[in-house]
């Protein structure tokens, strides 16, 4: 009821326009190396790709439930010139060889790559704005596939990953225990939940989104 009663009759207020790019899509965005797949030291070559236990199950089951599933990762073997974006191709398809093989309805919607080399900063300090902690990938992917961020979450094993997330205003951030954080557990602030896996942070996405 508005407390106003001169606006007692007054129509309902048509609703804000969506922020410009920004649309109804929810999404996961996703870590790759040590989330995805098993960390591998300067990982250029395909047949080196070997998924995480649970990657498959978990995507399938956030994309039965209507999230898109884009990666968003940190490239600096492209700045570097150690791989090109061709090579790159390629080590997705074999990632997505591999999730179809574990779910059929496993796979990857988008992939973002930054390709900025760190010059050595800390985990929580933004070098460039696509380079995580920044939330430029996330940003850009939002306006590409008409994502709402406040229905979308950020899956990762590094703090990195994590404060992106929160960068981008996203509904909430996970940190995965499956790569470097295993070493190094401290949840960073504005860390929503700690899981194993993907599996087990789609289980967790899943039942804050039918608790609301
Ligand atoms: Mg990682």
């Amino acid at each position: 009821m508005d407390p106003n009663p001169a606006n007692a009759d007054a129509a309902p207020a048509a609703p804000l326009p969506p922020k410009p790019g920004i649309g109804k899509r929810r999404a996961v965005f996703l870590d790759r190396d040590g989330t995805l797949i098993e960390h591998v030291h300067e990982l250029v070559d395909p047949a080196a790709v070997r998924l995480v236990p649970g990657t498959g199950d978990g995507l399938a089951r956030l994309r039965d439930a209507g999230f898109l599933c884009i990666v968003v990762t940190n490239q600096p073997l492209l700045g570097r010139g150690r791989l090109d974006e061709a090579g790159l191709d390629r080590i997705h398809a074999r990632l997505a060889e591999l999730l179809a093989a574990e779910a059929p309805s496993a796979r990857i919607d988008a992939f973002y790559a930054c390709p900025v080399e760190s010059g050595g900063a800390g985990p929580d300090v933004i070098e460039h704005p696509d380079r995580k902690p920044g939330p430029g990938l996330l940003l850009r992917a939002a306006r590409e596939h008409g994502i709402d961020l406040a229905q979308s979450w950020m899956v990762g094993d590094s703090p990195r990953d994590v404060l992106a997330g929160r960068h981008a205003d996203c509904r909430g951030t996970i940190l995965l225990r499956s790569g470097v954080s295993g070493r190094n557990p401290a949840a960073p602030a504005g860390c929503d939940h700690v899981e194993d896996d993907v599996a087990a942070a789609a289980a967790r996405i899943l039942a804050e989104t039918h608790a609301t």
